[in-house]
């Protein structure tokens, strides 16, 4: 019998995440999922490995993957939440400009993680080393995406995802 297939101990910390955590830890400790996408200036430019590379290096697993490209009436749906703001017609059109990869990210404390790897949307406010920092070429071809809350990241994973493409 393999390890893999030994119960987990009760009482003791399990799987890649938790290994090193204590009790209290492992309380503040929440494992995630969020949403990101590598935007189509990034696509455009060869930019998905050095991407997911940024996040494969902080500890964030990627847990599904597409590449796909959105239809206007697509990027709208997604971007509802900006209807009305004076870039939502030339975002809608950017982001239906080419192949986007949407993806599913999981680690700890991942919504908060994925942002701060990613930095600020304007990449002339991004902190240094961050992905729109090195990346990005505007405000809006800003390389990628990431959800803002849990809630969010939620309904942003089921915009694009079924249950049977997520593969932890
Ligand atoms: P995010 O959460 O950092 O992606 O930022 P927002 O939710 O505020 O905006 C969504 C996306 O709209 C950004 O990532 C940009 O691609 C684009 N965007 C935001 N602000 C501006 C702006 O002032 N001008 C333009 N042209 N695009 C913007």
């Amino acid at each position: 019998m393999s390890n893999l297939a030994l119960p987990p101990v009760a009482g003791q910390p399990r799987g890649r995440y938790n290994q090193r955590l204590g009790p209290e830890q492992e309380k503040r400790m929440a494992i995630e999922r969020t949403l990101s996408i590598v935007k189509p200036d990034a696509t455009r430019r060869n930019l998905t490995g050095a991407i997911n590379d940024r996040f494969e290096r902080r500890g964030l697993r990627i847990i599904a993957q597409k590449r796909i490209q959105l239809s206007p009436a697509q990027a709208g749906a997604f971007y509802e939440v900006h209807t009305g703001r004076p870039f939502y017609q030339s975002l809608i059109t950017f982001m239906s400009s080419g192949p986007i990869i949407v993806q599913v990210l999981e680690g700890e404390d991942a919504v908060t993680l994925n942002r701060e790897i990613i930095g600020a949307t304007d990449p002339a406010k991004a902190t240094a080393g961050t992905i729109r920092s090195d990346f990005a070429e505007s405000i809006e071809a800003n390389s990628v995406h990431g959800s803002d809350s849990s809630e969010n990241a939620a309904q942003e994973i089921a915009f694009f995802f079924s249950a049977i493409e997520i593969c932890p």
